[in-house]
């Protein structure tokens, strides 16, 4: 029976790095590439897999400790090796579905579990890397929430929004345009062509790299198979080496709410555009809510806001919510802060709503309500305990940098990995987890992840805000430019915006900036640009910034905290 002591291979330049995970255990079957253990350096985490097959017999290391090229990992009985299946980092209990592998209906290298901006680019990416890839999604159609229900139809609703409002403004330059009549059935046309075009490219995208794309409910088996089950009933298997989860998330409910009448809505209902109520409740005054509130009020609808917390747009410095609360305020009909809904009541004449204030209950009625209190991760929902896959108690699923799940073949990126639930942020993860899983050092590290409100007008933020700050009781040094000295957003006819940069007093580095104002959102692209490239206050002032442009406001904010401002009188030194 030889016995195999199993060593650290060469791990490059590293005299000795920590195990961070075992996936084995004495009296495991293995086969030749299971993973053993899993290492980590400063730059990336590696499996060690197994160069043979057989049955652990010792284990030498424990998590954390530190080792070197040529340190034991385990000793490994080859003799028994044969016809086992390989059971390597199977969670205790779990069952493997016997010879999963090659009983599925259809079986890839990697699938993906969900086609949303998550999953779509996790398989192209997997693809152009040279796997062979199979996409599963439950919908008709690719692209996911941010497609079909969310990013994208929201904007073409607020640009819509956006153009009402800025020709009415017109008429304060001696411009005017008359009322402008809404034709609801040719804006929803056109917000679903929009759609339809993006939705119908990513098709054409999977065919051109030959990814597999099966439409169907996705459930895990076990950890090398999930069952596919059509709209039909019928069902098939898909078997897999690795799998990426990009399930993303759902809308939460609240069980107050009577969500099965249609005039409560939720984002997905408040962007099919039924109609223009009369008088509308946007439950809940975070990005999605006061998105949609816009829309509907540019639209005509009377918008009443009722949000729990003390401010809208949590996360947001105040601020920089003030100017946008300044203009839409008086747009509104009501702004509750600080108030809960505690119950609604459906009744033929509209949606009762009782509410409790600081100054005590009282009740409303409204035509419509939309629901837009969060959204919850659907890790519950494709039975990832099949597969050893840990799911917390609100299903989010959690993941180490490299995207992977406590399953190391398995990984997990978009929604349902965590906060912030953002397209982008879906997408760079994405990248990385087929990345990884096509065999390459990658890893998920982002210094930020910008958030914008695409209100009107726009907040966005990014990186160190002044309230997290505070909280943190870090110094922070910042520098505040009001776009009422900007000649662009003068000659805009808009400006109330705000452009500030926050830094670290020590080393003038950058470390957070937050903008309220027109294209804040495409603004704040550079100040991600600078946190990442670690630039300082001088690297941020002496680029060269066009003008007359909204974009100059970032490059006059920090001069605002270096004392060079010429455009305005420089802050005092403190
Ligand atoms: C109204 C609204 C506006 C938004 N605006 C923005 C914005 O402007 N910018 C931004 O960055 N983010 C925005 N978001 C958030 C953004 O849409 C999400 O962060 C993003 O879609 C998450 O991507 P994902 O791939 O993780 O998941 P999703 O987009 O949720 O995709 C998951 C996919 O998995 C599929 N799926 C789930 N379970 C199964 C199963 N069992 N079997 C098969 N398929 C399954 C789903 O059908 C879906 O297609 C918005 C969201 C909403 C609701």
């Amino acid at each position: 029976m030889p016995i195999e002591k199993i060593t650290v291979p060469d791990i490059g330049d590293f005299d000795s790095v920590p195990v961070i995970e075992i996936h084995v255990a004495v009296g495991d079957t293995v086969s030749a590439e299971d993973p053993l253990v899993t290492l980590e350096s400063d730059k990336a985490a590696m499996d060690v897999p197994s160069p043979k097959s057989g049955i652990v017999k010792a284990l030498h290391v424990g998590v954390g400790d530190k080792v070197g090229e040529g340190a034991a990992l385990l000793d490994l009985d080859l003799q028994e090796e044969a016809g086992a299946p390989s059971v390597a980092h199977r969670p205790e209990g779990e069952s493997v579905p016997s010879g999963a592998k090659a009983q599925g209906d259809v079986h890839a290298q990697l699938v993906v579990l969900g086609a949303g901006p998550g999953g779509y680019t996790a398989a192209f990416r997997a693809a152009d890397l040279g796997m062979d890839v199979v996409l599963l999604e439950r919908w008709p159609m690719l692209g996911g929430v941010c497609l079909n229900v969310g990013c994208i139809p929201s904007k073409a609703l607020l640009h819509a929004a956006k153009v009402i409002d800025k020709a009415s403004e017109m008429k304060d330059h001696g411009i005017s345009f008359g009322q402008p009549s809404v034709d609801i059935d040719a804006l929803r046309g056109w917000k679903d062509s929009v759609v339809s075009k993006l939705v119908g490219g990513l098709s054409g995208l999977a065919k051109a790299r030959k990814v597999k794309v099966i439409h169907g409910k996705a459930e895990f088996e076990g950890s090398t198979a999930i069952r596919v089950t059509a709209e039909d009933g019928s069902t098939q298997t898909v078997t897999f080496d690795k799998a990426v989860i990009a399930a993303g998330s759902e809308p939460v409910e609240l069980p107050f709410i009577p969500h099965d009448d249609p005039r409560v809505m939720d984002s997905t209902g408040a962007l099919e555009l039924a109609d223009i109520p009369k008088r509308m409740l946007v439950l809940g005054g975070g990005i999605i809510g006061l998105e949609m509130a816009t829309v509907y009020e540019a639209l005509g609808a009377q918008i009443t806001v009722v949000e729990l917390l003390d401010g809208l747009m949590a996360g947001a410095d105040p601020d920089l919510v003030k100017p946008w609360q300044k203009r839409m305020a008086p747009k509104f009909e009501n702004i509750f802060l600080k108030t809960k809904v505690t119950n609604v009541t459906a009744m033929d004449t509209g949606l009762k709503v009782d509410f409790e204030g600081p100054d005590g209950t009282f009740t409303d009625v409204f035509d419509r309500i939309l629901v837009s209190v969060g959204r919850i991760p659907n890790g519950k929902k494709i039975k990832a305990e099949a597969a050893g896959v840990a799911v917390d108690e609100r299903g989010f699923i959690a993941t180490d940098k490299q995207m992977r799940t406590n399953v190391p073949t398995i990984f997990a990126i978009g929604d349902i990995v965590g906060q912030p639930m953002l397209a982008h942020k879906a997408v760079h993860e994405a990248k990385v987890a087929a990345e990884v899983a096509a065999g390459h050092k990658s890893a998920f590290d982002a210094k930020v992840i910008p958030s914008v409100a695409y209100t009107d007008p726009e907040v966005a933020w990014v990186g160190l805000t002044e309230t997290d700050a505070r909280k943190q009781g870090r110094k922070i040094g910042k520098g505040v430019f009001p776009w009422a000295a900007s000649g662009r957003s003068l000659a805009n006819g808009r400006d109330e915006g705000i452009t500030k940069v926050i830094f670290d007093p020590e080393t003038n580095r950058i470390l957070g900036a937050g903008i309220v104002g027109s294209s804040a959102g495409d603004l704040i692209s550079e100040a991600v640009l600078a946190i990442e490239m670690g630039a300082d206050a001088e690297d941020i002032a002496l680029s060269i910034h066009p003008h007359p442009t909204l974009s100059e406001t970032v490059a006059m904010a920090t001069e605002m905290y270096d004392g060079t401002i010429t455009d305005l009188m420089p802050p005092k030194r403190k």
